[in-house]
């Protein structure tokens, strides 16, 4: 039986609600969306679009999966929470497990929390207390690069690039840290040293004072989408066991398979002693993430003062999300993903290869299931939007970036959709120059 689609009340949404990064006053619009399936988000009025966007790089198996739907609904039935102090249950176990598995060998102990900027601040708080229970409190201080994306939260956004980030506005309580350089050198490019001089410096002049490296393994998201050399990686570990400072991967946007690899971390072969994961984590279901460290960090943290790790969110571990994630992680690794991805890539390199040659376009680059178009100027938003709409597929661009990163179960065609709507709405003669 057909049931009618619920009347959305779009004034109440447009007075009430707060999205992501916007006004109260003349709101952009927003899309009601119906449903999701596989690649599709099919909107109230009956459009379908194609999904360009994983929903911000999360649900790389696509909508209403029915392996992800059937885990749900049995844990469903079992407990949809317990609290995780005193208590632990089989999805928890069996998700650590899982990451333990696929990390780097030393990384052993995981820490569960609710968002992507939670882990983050869990990671930075791990580094501080190391640093406390070794008997060098000064080491307070992140180092990181420019360009970075971090999170919302406040130690989060302390480590976020101070121009495009949100510094100029907190500057009274955000934590000074200090920033080095992008990384320059590109995927590809051949490696000079020359291209992590500025990050040298900085340890060596500061080594003192900093507690850890935090930085985005090989892609940089939401601050830029720039690819960089993994050799910058390996130089970066060389150089943080010299000075003495511990280093955070932050594989939120670029973990479980991404970028080519489960994790970005291994086209440099490099171990940090720290990794945030989250996103993809639960293939967009709910939100959950994991912060991951060595046993020499989690020992050290113990013999420090007060002897625990200070940290225990209320939804810790959440067992609807620890099961959908475990079933997420088995659907990923029950494929040849690797096959996927690499022909993902291809497509994306041809099929956005013409758009190198329109006027206002300053590159083209492609790593993975990512496919970014760098233009000269801002879009603008709620034009572009529109078009992209009209186009028939779902892609929501940011400043100067037009970028694609699909749910890996999108078809060539869909795919070949997505990158013509690109063209096409890049071409159209009101399209920014
Ligand atoms: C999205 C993102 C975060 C923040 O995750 P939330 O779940 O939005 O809090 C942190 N780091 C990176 C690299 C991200 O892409």
């Amino acid at each position: 039986m057909m049931m009618n689609p619920p009347d959305i009340d779009l004034d109440f949404d447009r007075n009430h609600i707060w999205h992501p990064y916007t006004s109260m006053h003349e709101p952009l619009p927003v899309y009601p969306v119906r449903s999701a399936s596989g690649s599709i988000i099919e909107l109230e009025d009956g459009r379908q679009l194609v999904d360009g966007m994983s929903s911000w790089w999360a649900a790389i198996h696509g909508y209403n999966h029915p392996q992800l739907n059937a885990a749900m609904t049995q844990q469903l039935g079992a407990m949809s929470h317990v609290m995780f102090g005193g208590l632990t249950h089989a999805p928890a176990v069996q998700l650590a497990q899982r990451l333990v598995e696929l990390t780097p060998q030393p990384l052993q102990k995981v820490f569960f929390s609710d968002s992507g900027s939670v882990a983050v601040e869990v990671a930075i708080k791990m580094a501080l207390q190391y640093w406390q229970a070794a008997g060098k409190p000064t080491k307070h201080r992140l180092l990181t690069v420019r360009s970075g994306y971090h999170g919302d939260t406040f130690a989060a956004m302390s480590v976020c690039d101070p121009v495009t980030g949100m510094h100029g506005l907190f500057r009274q309580v955000l934590a000074q840290q200090l920033f080095a350089e992008a990384p320059q050198c590109g995927f590809y490019q051949p490696w000079d040293d020359s291209y992590i001089k500025d990050l040298e410096r900085q340890l060596a002049v500061h080594a003192d004072e900093i507690a850890a490296v935090i930085i985005e393994p090989v892609v940089q998201g939401a601050g830029g989408m720039r690819f960089y050399s993994p050799h910058y990686l390996v130089r970066l570990r060389e150089l943080c066991d010299r000075y003495g400072v511990l280093l955070i991967f932050d594989e939120i946007a670029t973990g479980f398979g991404r970028t080519g690899r489960m994790f970005a971390l291994e086209h440099a072969g490099v171990t940090p002693d720290i990794l945030c994961v989250g996103k993809a984590l639960t293939g967009g279901y709910l939100s959950l993430a994991a912060t991951l460290t060595t046993d020499a960090l989690a020992g050290m943290i113990s013999d420090g003062e007060p002897g625990l790790f200070m940290h225990g969110p209320t939804f810790m571990a959440n067992p609807l999300a620890c099961a959908v994630a475990v079933a997420s992680i088995d659907l990923l690794c029950d494929q040849n993903w690797q096959q996927t991805v690499w022909e993902i890539e291809q497509r994306l390199q041809q099929g956005l290869a013409p758009c190198k040659e329109l006027p206002g376009v300053v590159d083209v680059r492609v790593l993975g299931a990512i496919g970014v178009v760098e233009l000269a100027q801002p879009v603008d938003m709620a034009q572009i939007q529109r078009q992209f709409v009209d186009c028939g597929v779902w892609v929501r661009p940011f400043g100067r970036l037009v970028y694609l990163m699909p749910p890996f179960i999108v078809t060539p065609n869909e795919l070949q959709q997505l990158t013509a709507a690109v063209f096409s709405v890049l071409t159209q003669d009101d399209s920014p120059q």
